[in-house]
Protein backbone atom coordinates (compact mmCIF):
# COMPACT_ATOMS: atom_id res chain seq x y z
CA UNK A 1 0.00 0.00 0.00
CA UNK A 2 1.54 3.10 -1.10
CA UNK A 3 1.67 6.29 1.21
CA UNK A 4 0.27 8.85 -1.32
CA UNK A 5 -0.77 8.45 -4.83
CA UNK A 6 -1.01 10.73 -7.44
CA UNK A 7 -2.22 10.46 -11.94
CA UNK A 8 1.46 11.59 -12.30
CA UNK A 9 4.87 11.39 -10.54
CA UNK A 10 7.61 14.01 -11.72
CA UNK A 11 11.11 14.13 -10.17
CA UNK A 12 13.01 16.98 -9.54
CA UNK A 13 12.09 20.56 -9.31
CA UNK A 14 14.50 22.54 -11.40
CA UNK A 15 12.31 24.42 -14.43
CA UNK A 16 12.20 21.18 -16.80
CA UNK A 17 10.55 19.06 -14.03
CA UNK A 18 8.37 22.18 -13.51
CA UNK A 19 7.18 22.83 -16.75
CA UNK A 20 6.31 18.85 -17.67
CA UNK A 21 4.17 19.45 -14.22
CA UNK A 22 2.70 22.30 -15.60
CA UNK A 23 1.38 20.35 -18.71
CA UNK A 24 0.12 17.00 -17.26
CA UNK A 25 -1.98 19.08 -14.57
CA UNK A 26 -3.31 21.25 -17.38
CA UNK A 27 -4.75 18.16 -18.55
CA UNK A 28 -7.01 17.26 -15.42
CA UNK A 29 -4.52 14.62 -13.87
CA UNK A 30 -3.23 14.85 -10.25
CA UNK A 31 0.48 15.69 -9.80
CA UNK A 32 2.86 15.42 -7.34
CA UNK A 33 6.83 16.82 -7.86
CA UNK A 34 9.76 15.20 -6.02
CA UNK A 35 12.60 17.35 -5.38
CA UNK A 36 15.64 16.74 -3.18
CA UNK A 37 16.70 19.75 -1.93
CA UNK A 38 14.89 21.75 0.66
CA UNK A 39 13.83 24.46 -2.46
CA UNK A 40 12.52 24.00 -5.81
CA UNK A 41 15.25 25.62 -8.87
CA UNK A 42 18.03 23.86 -8.91
CA UNK A 43 20.07 25.74 -11.60
CA UNK A 44 16.99 28.42 -12.00
CA UNK A 45 18.39 29.89 -8.26
CA UNK A 46 19.11 33.30 -7.23
CA UNK A 47 21.11 33.71 -3.86
CA UNK A 48 22.85 36.72 -1.81
CA UNK A 49 26.04 36.76 -3.88
CA UNK A 50 28.99 37.41 -3.85
CA UNK A 51 27.82 38.89 -0.39
CA UNK A 52 24.74 40.00 1.46
CA UNK A 53 23.33 43.34 -0.42
CA UNK A 54 24.47 41.92 -3.57
CA UNK A 55 22.20 39.22 -5.70
CA UNK A 56 23.53 36.76 -7.98
CA UNK A 57 22.64 33.94 -10.40
CA UNK A 58 24.74 30.55 -9.31
CA UNK A 59 23.84 29.21 -12.46
CA UNK A 60 21.57 30.36 -15.33
CA UNK A 61 21.98 33.55 -15.79
CA UNK A 62 21.42 34.89 -19.55
CA UNK A 63 17.73 34.49 -19.79
CA UNK A 64 16.76 32.50 -23.03
CA UNK A 65 13.72 31.21 -21.28
CA UNK A 66 11.81 33.84 -23.15
CA UNK A 67 11.56 32.26 -26.22
CA UNK A 68 9.70 29.06 -24.07
CA UNK A 69 5.91 29.18 -25.25
CA UNK A 70 6.02 28.21 -21.77
CA UNK A 71 6.07 31.64 -21.15
CA UNK A 72 2.35 31.98 -23.13
CA UNK A 73 0.98 28.42 -22.29
CA UNK A 74 1.44 29.20 -18.53
CA UNK A 75 0.89 32.92 -18.49
CA UNK A 76 4.04 33.67 -16.87
CA UNK A 77 4.12 37.13 -17.07
CA UNK A 78 0.99 37.39 -15.07
CA UNK A 79 2.57 35.38 -12.61
CA UNK A 80 5.91 37.67 -11.38
CA UNK A 81 8.11 36.47 -14.33
CA UNK A 82 9.76 39.51 -16.39
CA UNK A 83 12.52 40.16 -18.54
CA UNK A 84 14.31 43.46 -19.24
CA UNK A 85 15.83 43.62 -23.07
CA UNK A 86 19.39 45.49 -22.71
CA UNK A 87 19.72 48.18 -26.18
CA UNK A 88 22.77 46.49 -26.47
CA UNK A 89 22.98 42.69 -27.25
CA UNK A 90 26.73 41.96 -26.99
CA UNK A 91 29.72 43.82 -26.93
CA UNK A 92 33.05 42.40 -28.06
CA UNK A 93 35.83 44.48 -26.76
CA UNK A 94 39.53 44.30 -28.17
CA UNK A 95 42.85 44.78 -26.52
CA UNK A 96 43.46 47.73 -28.52
CA UNK A 97 41.05 50.08 -27.79
CA UNK A 98 38.63 48.69 -31.01
CA UNK A 99 34.90 46.93 -30.33
CA UNK A 100 31.65 45.76 -31.67
CA UNK A 101 28.67 46.91 -30.73
CA UNK A 102 25.62 45.01 -31.31
CA UNK A 103 22.21 46.78 -30.19
CA UNK A 104 19.22 44.45 -29.97
CA UNK A 105 17.10 44.39 -32.65
CA UNK A 106 14.02 42.21 -32.09
CA UNK A 107 11.37 43.21 -30.05
CA UNK A 108 9.49 39.95 -28.11
CA UNK A 109 5.69 40.51 -27.05
CA UNK A 110 4.63 38.89 -23.86
CA UNK A 111 1.20 37.93 -24.78
CA UNK A 112 2.16 36.45 -27.89
CA UNK A 113 5.19 35.29 -27.42
CA UNK A 114 5.73 36.41 -31.15
CA UNK A 115 9.24 38.20 -31.79
CA UNK A 116 9.91 41.30 -34.38
CA UNK A 117 12.69 42.12 -36.20
CA UNK A 118 13.61 46.03 -36.39
CA UNK A 119 15.63 46.47 -39.25
CA UNK A 120 16.83 49.76 -38.58
CA UNK A 121 18.79 48.41 -35.64
CA UNK A 122 19.66 45.72 -38.01
CA UNK A 123 21.10 48.34 -40.28
CA UNK A 124 23.23 50.07 -37.16
CA UNK A 125 24.50 47.07 -36.60
CA UNK A 126 26.29 46.50 -39.95
CA UNK A 127 27.15 49.66 -39.92
CA UNK A 128 29.07 49.44 -36.29
CA UNK A 129 30.77 45.95 -38.16
CA UNK A 130 31.62 47.92 -41.02
CA UNK A 131 34.03 49.61 -38.78
CA UNK A 132 35.94 46.82 -38.06
CA UNK A 133 35.78 45.08 -41.30
CA UNK A 134 33.32 45.58 -44.73
CA UNK A 135 33.73 42.54 -46.08
CA UNK A 136 31.98 41.12 -42.93
CA UNK A 137 29.64 44.12 -43.04
CA UNK A 138 28.58 43.00 -46.42
CA UNK A 139 27.79 39.56 -45.23
CA UNK A 140 26.04 40.80 -42.62
CA UNK A 141 23.90 42.80 -45.10
CA UNK A 142 23.48 39.79 -47.39
CA UNK A 143 22.73 37.50 -44.16
CA UNK A 144 20.26 40.02 -42.52
CA UNK A 145 18.58 40.30 -46.04
CA UNK A 146 17.06 36.71 -45.77
CA UNK A 147 19.00 34.18 -44.95
CA UNK A 148 18.65 35.12 -41.45
CA UNK A 149 15.06 33.98 -41.00
CA UNK A 150 15.36 30.91 -43.12
CA UNK A 151 18.30 29.87 -40.76
CA UNK A 152 16.31 31.37 -37.32
CA UNK A 153 13.56 29.18 -38.30
CA UNK A 154 15.45 26.32 -38.75
CA UNK A 155 17.33 26.28 -35.72
CA UNK A 156 13.72 26.66 -33.79
CA UNK A 157 11.90 24.72 -35.45
CA UNK A 158 15.09 21.97 -34.38
CA UNK A 159 15.34 22.88 -30.89
CA UNK A 160 11.12 22.97 -30.44
CA UNK A 161 10.50 19.42 -31.37
CA UNK A 162 11.24 16.34 -30.42
CA UNK A 163 14.26 14.79 -32.64
CA UNK A 164 12.10 13.91 -35.95
CA UNK A 165 11.29 10.36 -36.29
CA UNK A 166 11.50 9.33 -39.96
CA UNK A 167 8.92 10.62 -42.52
CA UNK A 168 8.89 13.95 -39.60
CA UNK A 169 10.04 16.93 -41.13
CA UNK A 170 13.94 17.26 -40.51
CA UNK A 171 14.97 21.12 -40.47
CA UNK A 172 18.63 20.69 -40.50
CA UNK A 173 18.07 18.05 -43.46
CA UNK A 174 16.34 20.56 -45.16
CA UNK A 175 18.26 23.47 -44.73
CA UNK A 176 21.70 22.10 -45.70
CA UNK A 177 19.65 20.64 -49.17
CA UNK A 178 18.32 23.68 -50.15
CA UNK A 179 20.12 25.52 -52.63
CA UNK A 180 21.20 28.99 -51.70
CA UNK A 181 20.76 28.61 -48.40
CA UNK A 182 24.37 29.41 -47.57
CA UNK A 183 24.71 25.87 -45.74
CA UNK A 184 25.42 22.75 -46.95
CA UNK A 185 26.34 19.02 -45.34
CA UNK A 186 29.92 20.52 -44.32
CA UNK A 187 28.75 22.56 -42.00
CA UNK A 188 27.00 19.41 -40.12
CA UNK A 189 30.62 17.98 -39.80
CA UNK A 190 32.37 21.73 -38.64
CA UNK A 191 34.36 22.76 -35.67
CA UNK A 192 33.40 25.85 -34.60
CA UNK A 193 36.66 27.56 -35.77
CA UNK A 194 36.07 26.27 -39.28
CA UNK A 195 32.41 27.29 -39.23
CA UNK A 196 32.92 30.91 -38.10
CA UNK A 197 36.02 30.75 -40.58
CA UNK A 198 33.94 29.64 -43.17
CA UNK A 199 31.18 32.49 -42.67
CA UNK A 200 33.82 35.62 -41.67
CA UNK A 201 36.66 36.71 -43.00
CA UNK A 202 37.63 38.99 -40.33
CA UNK A 203 39.73 37.26 -37.39
CA UNK A 204 37.94 39.83 -35.26
CA UNK A 205 34.34 38.57 -36.35
CA UNK A 206 35.52 35.11 -35.51
CA UNK A 207 36.97 35.55 -32.38
CA UNK A 208 33.97 37.40 -30.91
CA UNK A 209 31.76 34.17 -32.67
CA UNK A 210 34.08 32.00 -30.99
CA UNK A 211 33.50 32.78 -27.78
CA UNK A 212 29.99 33.51 -28.15
CA UNK A 213 29.98 29.51 -28.96
CA UNK A 214 31.77 29.16 -26.00
CA UNK A 215 28.95 29.99 -23.60
CA UNK A 216 27.28 27.36 -25.15
CA UNK A 217 29.98 24.71 -23.63
CA UNK A 218 32.41 24.11 -26.82
CA UNK A 219 36.02 25.36 -27.33
CA UNK A 220 37.42 26.44 -30.72
CA UNK A 221 38.44 23.19 -31.76
CA UNK A 222 35.37 21.16 -30.76
CA UNK A 223 33.04 20.24 -33.47
CA UNK A 224 29.24 21.37 -33.20
CA UNK A 225 26.23 20.57 -34.02
CA UNK A 226 24.48 22.86 -36.49
CA UNK A 227 21.78 24.52 -35.15
CA UNK A 228 23.64 25.58 -31.76
CA UNK A 229 25.83 27.41 -35.06
CA UNK A 230 23.44 29.27 -36.38
CA UNK A 231 22.07 30.26 -33.12
CA UNK A 232 25.32 32.06 -33.00
CA UNK A 233 26.42 32.56 -35.94
CA UNK A 234 25.65 35.42 -36.74
CA UNK A 235 22.44 35.57 -34.82
CA UNK A 236 24.05 37.57 -31.65
CA UNK A 237 26.11 39.87 -33.68
CA UNK A 238 22.75 40.63 -35.34
CA UNK A 239 21.32 41.93 -31.91
CA UNK A 240 18.98 38.75 -31.34
CA UNK A 241 19.80 37.06 -27.73
CA UNK A 242 18.95 36.89 -24.36
CA UNK A 243 17.77 39.41 -21.77
CA UNK A 244 17.98 39.69 -17.77
CA UNK A 245 15.52 38.02 -15.61
CA UNK A 246 14.20 40.93 -13.75
CA UNK A 247 14.68 40.07 -9.55
CA UNK A 248 17.00 37.23 -10.49
CA UNK A 249 16.89 33.52 -12.52
CA UNK A 250 14.59 32.43 -9.45
CA UNK A 251 11.58 34.21 -11.07
CA UNK A 252 11.40 31.62 -13.26
CA UNK A 253 10.96 28.73 -10.89
CA UNK A 254 8.96 30.97 -8.47
CA UNK A 255 6.35 32.01 -11.61
CA UNK A 256 6.40 27.86 -12.82
CA UNK A 257 5.78 26.62 -9.59
CA UNK A 258 2.27 29.52 -9.21
CA UNK A 259 0.89 28.43 -12.26
CA UNK A 260 1.27 24.90 -10.96
CA UNK A 261 -0.09 25.39 -7.61
CA UNK A 262 -2.91 27.29 -8.72
CA UNK A 263 -3.73 24.52 -11.09
CA UNK A 264 -3.73 21.93 -7.57
CA UNK A 265 -0.24 20.45 -8.47
CA UNK A 266 1.33 19.20 -5.51
CA UNK A 267 5.48 19.93 -4.67
CA UNK A 268 7.53 18.09 -2.23
CA UNK A 269 11.19 19.50 -1.29
CA UNK A 270 13.79 17.64 0.79
CA UNK A 271 12.70 14.41 -1.12
CA UNK A 272 15.36 12.53 -2.58
CA UNK A 273 14.10 10.23 -4.81
CA UNK A 274 15.99 6.81 -4.77
CA UNK A 275 14.44 4.13 -7.06
CA UNK A 276 11.60 4.27 -9.81
CA UNK A 277 9.00 1.51 -9.26
CA UNK A 278 8.68 -1.25 -12.42
CA UNK A 279 6.10 -4.07 -12.32
CA UNK A 280 5.36 -6.09 -15.54
CA UNK A 281 7.52 -3.53 -17.65
CA UNK A 282 5.45 -0.35 -16.38
CA UNK A 283 6.38 2.85 -14.19
CA UNK A 284 4.01 2.29 -11.35
CA UNK A 285 6.12 5.14 -8.62
CA UNK A 286 8.73 5.67 -6.80
CA UNK A 287 10.56 4.93 -3.78
CA UNK A 288 12.16 7.87 -1.65
CA UNK A 289 15.51 7.75 0.00
CA UNK A 290 13.28 7.38 3.49
CA UNK A 291 11.36 4.85 2.44
CA UNK A 292 8.00 6.36 1.41
CA UNK A 293 6.01 4.50 -1.26
CA UNK A 294 4.57 7.08 -4.30
CA UNK A 295 2.29 5.63 -6.30
CA UNK A 296 1.85 7.00 -9.75
CA UNK A 297 -1.40 5.52 -11.42
CA UNK A 298 -0.67 7.05 -14.82
CA UNK A 299 2.98 7.91 -15.64
CA UNK A 300 6.33 9.11 -14.09
CA UNK A 301 8.30 11.15 -15.49
CA UNK A 302 12.06 11.89 -14.93
CA UNK A 303 13.77 15.25 -15.48
CA UNK A 304 17.16 13.86 -13.84
CA UNK A 305 20.03 13.36 -15.54
CA UNK A 306 19.62 9.98 -17.64
CA UNK A 307 22.93 8.46 -15.84
CA UNK A 308 21.31 9.23 -12.29
CA UNK A 309 18.34 7.42 -13.77
CA UNK A 310 19.69 4.65 -14.58
CA UNK A 311 22.69 4.41 -12.56
CA UNK A 312 20.49 4.73 -9.29
CA UNK A 313 16.93 5.25 -9.92
CA UNK A 314 16.51 1.99 -12.11
CA UNK A 315 19.66 0.31 -10.54
CA UNK A 316 16.85 -2.54 -9.86
CA UNK A 317 15.06 -2.53 -12.70
CA UNK A 318 15.12 -5.47 -15.65
CA UNK A 319 15.45 -3.25 -18.84
CA UNK A 320 14.95 -6.49 -20.81
CA UNK A 321 17.57 -8.44 -23.51
CA UNK A 322 19.46 -4.80 -24.59
CA UNK A 323 19.55 -3.43 -20.65
CA UNK A 324 23.39 -3.76 -20.16
CA UNK A 325 23.92 -2.68 -23.61
CA UNK A 326 22.47 0.29 -22.65
CA UNK A 327 23.76 0.94 -19.61
CA UNK A 328 27.39 0.64 -21.07
CA UNK A 329 26.60 3.38 -23.17
CA UNK A 330 25.17 5.89 -20.69
CA UNK A 331 27.88 4.82 -18.36
CA UNK A 332 30.17 6.27 -20.92
CA UNK A 333 28.77 9.38 -22.02
CA UNK A 334 30.92 12.41 -22.62
CA UNK A 335 30.60 14.80 -19.44
CA UNK A 336 33.97 17.20 -20.27
CA UNK A 337 32.58 20.31 -21.84
CA UNK A 338 30.37 22.89 -20.81
CA UNK A 339 32.78 23.67 -17.32
CA UNK A 340 33.55 26.82 -16.15
CA UNK A 341 34.83 29.48 -13.89
CA UNK A 342 31.22 31.52 -12.75
CA UNK A 343 32.26 34.18 -10.38
CA UNK A 344 30.34 37.54 -9.22
CA UNK A 345 32.41 40.31 -8.04
CA UNK A 346 30.89 43.29 -6.21
CA UNK A 347 32.31 46.86 -6.64
CA UNK A 348 32.08 50.82 -5.92
CA UNK A 349 31.32 51.98 -9.89
CA UNK A 350 31.03 49.72 -12.82
CA UNK A 351 33.74 48.78 -15.43
CA UNK A 352 34.85 51.85 -18.13
CA UNK A 353 36.02 50.46 -20.60
CA UNK A 354 39.12 51.86 -22.92
CA UNK A 355 36.60 50.78 -25.81
CA UNK A 356 34.16 53.85 -25.00
CA UNK A 357 35.99 56.23 -27.10
CA UNK A 358 35.06 53.40 -30.01
CA UNK A 359 32.03 53.60 -29.05
CA UNK A 360 30.50 54.65 -25.63
CA UNK A 361 27.72 52.29 -25.70
CA UNK A 362 29.86 49.10 -25.19
CA UNK A 363 29.49 49.18 -21.63
CA UNK A 364 25.88 48.42 -22.31
CA UNK A 365 26.34 44.97 -23.79
CA UNK A 366 23.89 42.76 -21.98
CA UNK A 367 27.27 40.21 -22.75
CA UNK A 368 30.68 41.90 -22.99
CA UNK A 369 33.44 39.64 -24.20
CA UNK A 370 36.88 40.50 -23.35
CA UNK A 371 39.59 38.94 -26.13
CA UNK A 372 42.32 39.24 -28.65
CA UNK A 373 41.01 38.67 -32.15
CA UNK A 374 44.11 35.82 -32.05
CA UNK A 375 42.12 32.89 -33.71
CA UNK A 376 45.58 30.40 -34.05
CA UNK A 377 45.68 30.99 -30.41
CA UNK A 378 41.64 29.77 -29.66
CA UNK A 379 41.71 27.20 -32.02
CA UNK A 380 44.99 25.41 -30.78
CA UNK A 381 45.98 26.57 -27.52
CA UNK A 382 43.22 28.34 -25.70
CA UNK A 383 41.63 24.79 -24.54
CA UNK A 384 45.09 23.53 -23.64
CA UNK A 385 46.68 26.35 -21.51
CA UNK A 386 42.57 26.36 -19.68
CA UNK A 387 43.19 22.94 -18.61
CA UNK A 388 46.55 24.09 -17.27
CA UNK A 389 44.90 26.23 -14.78
CA UNK A 390 45.73 24.86 -11.40
CA UNK A 391 47.42 26.21 -8.00
CA UNK A 392 50.26 29.10 -8.97
CA UNK A 393 49.27 28.71 -12.60
CA UNK A 394 46.86 30.57 -14.96
CA UNK A 395 47.09 31.11 -18.41
CA UNK A 396 48.63 35.13 -19.71
CA UNK A 397 45.52 35.42 -21.28
CA UNK A 398 41.91 34.76 -20.90
CA UNK A 399 38.35 35.39 -22.58
CA UNK A 400 36.25 36.65 -20.24
CA UNK A 401 32.61 37.38 -20.43
CA UNK A 402 30.82 39.96 -17.86
CA UNK A 403 27.32 41.00 -17.61
CA UNK A 404 26.43 43.67 -14.95
CA UNK A 405 22.76 43.70 -14.71
CA UNK A 406 22.89 46.13 -11.54
CA UNK A 407 22.98 48.89 -14.31
CA UNK A 408 19.57 47.37 -15.35
CA UNK A 409 17.88 46.18 -12.57
CA UNK A 410 18.96 47.49 -9.22
CA UNK A 411 17.15 44.76 -7.14
CA UNK A 412 20.89 43.27 -7.92
CA UNK A 413 22.86 45.79 -6.06
CA UNK A 414 22.64 48.02 -3.26
CA UNK A 415 21.96 52.20 -4.69
CA UNK A 416 25.32 53.06 -6.44
CA UNK A 417 26.70 49.98 -6.07
CA UNK A 418 27.60 47.23 -8.81
CA UNK A 419 27.87 43.52 -9.44
CA UNK A 420 28.85 41.71 -11.94
CA UNK A 421 28.80 37.92 -13.15
CA UNK A 422 32.27 36.93 -14.87
CA UNK A 423 33.03 33.67 -17.39
CA UNK A 424 36.01 31.79 -18.40
CA UNK A 425 35.41 28.47 -19.83
CA UNK A 426 37.88 25.48 -17.70
CA UNK A 427 37.87 21.59 -17.06
CA UNK A 428 36.33 18.89 -14.98
CA UNK A 429 36.34 18.85 -11.83
CA UNK A 430 37.33 15.73 -11.67
CA UNK A 431 40.54 16.83 -13.00
CA UNK A 432 42.27 18.68 -10.02
CA UNK A 433 41.47 17.45 -6.03
CA UNK A 434 39.38 19.43 -3.77
CA UNK A 435 42.75 21.38 -2.31
CA UNK A 436 44.09 22.38 -5.56
CA UNK A 437 40.17 23.91 -6.43
CA UNK A 438 39.86 25.70 -3.14
CA UNK A 439 43.32 27.16 -3.92
CA UNK A 440 42.47 27.72 -7.71
CA UNK A 441 39.44 29.51 -6.16
CA UNK A 442 41.32 32.11 -4.04
CA UNK A 443 43.65 32.87 -6.38
CA UNK A 444 40.98 33.32 -9.58
CA UNK A 445 39.94 36.32 -8.30
CA UNK A 446 43.06 38.30 -9.20
CA UNK A 447 43.91 36.55 -12.54
CA UNK A 448 40.51 37.39 -13.68
CA UNK A 449 41.15 41.17 -12.38
CA UNK A 450 44.18 41.45 -13.98
CA UNK A 451 42.98 40.41 -17.15
CA UNK A 452 39.82 42.78 -17.12
CA UNK A 453 42.21 45.64 -16.25
CA UNK A 454 43.47 45.58 -19.79
CA UNK A 455 40.21 46.39 -21.00
CA UNK A 456 38.51 48.53 -18.51
CA UNK A 457 41.46 50.42 -15.87
CA UNK A 458 39.09 51.21 -13.16
CA UNK A 459 39.01 47.08 -12.39
CA UNK A 460 41.16 47.42 -9.47
CA UNK A 461 41.27 46.01 -6.26
CA UNK A 462 40.02 49.60 -4.87
CA UNK A 463 37.07 49.49 -7.27
CA UNK A 464 36.47 45.69 -5.67
CA UNK A 465 33.88 45.12 -2.70
CA UNK A 466 34.14 40.97 -2.63
CA UNK A 467 34.18 38.26 -5.05
CA UNK A 468 33.26 34.90 -5.46
CA UNK A 469 34.26 32.41 -8.13
CA UNK A 470 32.48 29.43 -8.28
CA UNK A 471 34.96 26.36 -9.89
CA UNK A 472 33.34 23.38 -11.79
CA UNK A 473 34.35 21.45 -8.38
CA UNK A 474 31.64 24.04 -6.75
CA UNK A 475 29.42 23.34 -9.61
CA UNK A 476 29.45 20.17 -9.68
CA UNK A 477 28.61 20.08 -6.02
CA UNK A 478 25.46 22.33 -6.32
CA UNK A 479 23.25 19.66 -7.79
CA UNK A 480 23.68 15.60 -9.20
CA UNK A 481 22.89 17.00 -12.32
CA UNK A 482 25.69 18.77 -13.00
CA UNK A 483 27.92 15.76 -13.78
CA UNK A 484 31.42 16.91 -12.71
CA UNK A 485 30.84 20.01 -13.06
CA UNK A 486 29.29 20.87 -16.67
CA UNK A 487 26.53 23.30 -16.92
CA UNK A 488 24.60 21.25 -19.61
CA UNK A 489 24.23 17.62 -17.64
CA UNK A 490 25.81 16.16 -20.54
CA UNK A 491 27.56 18.12 -23.15
CA UNK A 492 25.51 18.66 -26.28
CA UNK A 493 28.68 17.29 -28.69
CA UNK A 494 27.16 15.67 -32.02
CA UNK A 495 27.41 12.38 -30.60
CA UNK A 496 25.45 13.49 -27.91
CA UNK A 497 22.45 15.40 -30.05
CA UNK A 498 19.16 15.16 -31.30
CA UNK A 499 18.26 12.03 -32.59
CA UNK A 500 21.27 10.70 -30.97
CA UNK A 501 20.59 12.08 -27.24
CA UNK A 502 21.68 10.83 -24.75
CA UNK A 503 22.22 7.70 -26.97
CA UNK A 504 19.53 6.44 -30.21
CA UNK A 505 17.45 3.83 -28.19
CA UNK A 506 16.53 7.08 -25.83
CA UNK A 507 16.18 9.67 -28.24
CA UNK A 508 12.21 10.00 -27.77
CA UNK A 509 11.92 10.47 -24.09
CA UNK A 510 11.63 7.13 -23.45
CA UNK A 511 13.35 3.60 -22.55
CA UNK A 512 11.58 1.39 -24.88
CA UNK A 513 11.48 -1.21 -22.60
CA UNK A 514 9.50 0.63 -19.74
CA UNK A 515 6.17 1.47 -20.44
CA UNK A 516 4.74 4.88 -18.78
CA UNK A 517 7.89 6.60 -18.37
CA UNK A 518 9.06 9.63 -19.67
CA UNK A 519 12.20 11.79 -19.35
CA UNK A 520 11.92 15.09 -19.40
CA UNK A 521 15.79 15.61 -18.91
CA UNK A 522 18.18 18.62 -20.53
CA UNK A 523 20.03 14.66 -20.81
CA UNK A 524 17.52 13.82 -23.40
CA UNK A 525 16.48 16.63 -25.31
CA UNK A 526 18.99 19.27 -26.65
CA UNK A 527 20.14 20.84 -23.16
CA UNK A 528 22.18 23.97 -23.32
CA UNK A 529 20.54 26.15 -20.79
CA UNK A 530 17.32 27.23 -18.92
CA UNK A 531 15.11 27.41 -21.83
CA UNK A 532 12.39 24.15 -21.59
CA UNK A 533 13.64 22.64 -24.71
CA UNK A 534 13.37 19.12 -22.56
CA UNK A 535 10.42 19.38 -20.54
CA UNK A 536 7.98 20.91 -23.92
CA UNK A 537 9.77 18.14 -26.06
CA UNK A 538 8.65 15.21 -23.64
CA UNK A 539 5.60 16.54 -22.94
CA UNK A 540 4.88 17.04 -27.03
CA UNK A 541 5.67 13.15 -27.42
CA UNK A 542 2.95 12.36 -24.47
CA UNK A 543 0.82 14.51 -25.26
CA UNK A 544 1.01 13.14 -29.08
CA UNK A 545 0.90 9.34 -27.49
CA UNK A 546 -2.06 10.27 -25.34
CA UNK A 547 -4.37 12.38 -27.35
CA UNK A 548 -3.27 15.23 -24.81
CA UNK A 549 -3.74 18.97 -24.82
CA UNK A 550 -1.50 20.48 -27.64
CA UNK A 551 -1.01 23.71 -27.60
CA UNK A 552 1.24 23.92 -30.26
CA UNK A 553 -0.97 23.44 -32.80
CA UNK A 554 -1.99 26.69 -34.87
CA UNK A 555 1.46 28.11 -33.72
CA UNK A 556 4.92 28.03 -34.96
CA UNK A 557 6.00 25.79 -32.39
C1 LIG B 1 27.41 27.86 -13.62
C2 LIG B 1 26.23 27.71 -14.53
C3 LIG B 1 25.91 28.73 -15.39
C4 LIG B 1 24.81 28.62 -16.24
N1 LIG B 1 24.45 29.67 -17.04
C5 LIG B 1 23.34 29.62 -17.77
C6 LIG B 1 22.85 30.77 -18.46
O1 LIG B 1 23.42 31.85 -18.40
N2 LIG B 1 21.69 30.65 -19.16
C7 LIG B 1 20.99 29.49 -19.21
O2 LIG B 1 19.93 29.43 -19.83
N3 LIG B 1 21.43 28.38 -18.56
C8 LIG B 1 22.56 28.42 -17.82
N4 LIG B 1 22.99 27.34 -17.11
C9 LIG B 1 22.30 26.04 -17.29
C10 LIG B 1 21.03 25.89 -16.50
O3 LIG B 1 21.18 26.36 -15.19
C11 LIG B 1 20.67 24.41 -16.50
O4 LIG B 1 20.73 23.90 -17.82
C12 LIG B 1 19.26 24.22 -16.01
O5 LIG B 1 19.13 24.76 -14.71
C13 LIG B 1 18.93 22.73 -15.98
O6 LIG B 1 17.58 22.62 -15.58
P1 LIG B 1 16.97 21.21 -15.24
O7 LIG B 1 15.58 21.41 -14.79
O8 LIG B 1 17.24 20.30 -16.36
O9 LIG B 1 17.89 20.68 -14.06
P2 LIG B 1 18.22 21.31 -12.64
O10 LIG B 1 18.03 22.76 -12.67
O11 LIG B 1 19.54 20.75 -12.26
O12 LIG B 1 17.07 20.69 -11.75
C14 LIG B 1 17.06 19.33 -11.40
C15 LIG B 1 16.56 19.21 -10.00
O13 LIG B 1 16.48 17.85 -9.65
C16 LIG B 1 16.90 17.69 -8.33
N5 LIG B 1 17.32 16.31 -8.11
C17 LIG B 1 18.48 15.72 -8.47
N6 LIG B 1 18.48 14.43 -8.07
C18 LIG B 1 17.30 14.22 -7.46
C19 LIG B 1 16.72 13.10 -6.83
N7 LIG B 1 17.37 11.93 -6.74
N8 LIG B 1 15.49 13.23 -6.28
C20 LIG B 1 14.80 14.39 -6.36
N9 LIG B 1 15.31 15.49 -6.94
C21 LIG B 1 16.54 15.39 -7.48
C22 LIG B 1 18.02 18.68 -8.17
O14 LIG B 1 18.20 19.01 -6.81
C23 LIG B 1 17.49 19.86 -8.98
O15 LIG B 1 16.74 20.76 -8.21
C24 LIG B 1 24.05 27.44 -16.23
C25 LIG B 1 24.38 26.40 -15.36
C26 LIG B 1 25.46 26.53 -14.50
C27 LIG B 1 25.79 25.42 -13.55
Amino acid sequence: MADASFDVVVIGGGHQGLIAANYMVRNGYTVGLFEQRRELGGGGATESRPISGFIGNPCAHVAGFYASPCNQDFKLHERGLEYFFPKVNTSMVYPDGRCIVSYRSIEWDPETGMIAPQPDIVEKNVKEVARISQKDADRLSWFAEGKGWEWGFAAMTVLWNPPPLPGEFDPVEAIVTTPGSGLDRRHCYMTATEFVSDFFESNELRAHALRMIGSGGYYPDDPVPLPILITNVPQQIMGMGGGVYVGGTHNVIHALQRALSEEGGQFFVGADVDEILVENGRATGIKLADGTHIEAKKFVISSIVVTQTLARHMRNVDLGTEGAEWRRKIAKLRVDRGQIFWGHICMHEEPNYNAMQWNPDVRDGRWIFMGDADIEYMDREYRFRNAQIRPGQCPDRLYLWEGTDSKWDPRYAPPGKHVSLLEEMAFPASWRTEAEWMQIKKEAPDHFLKEWQKYAPNMTWDNVIATNIDTPWDIQHRSDNFLDGNWGLIPGIPSQWCTLRPIPEFAQYQIPTIENFWMASGSCHYSQGLTGWAGYNCYKRIAQKHDLWKPWEGRLY
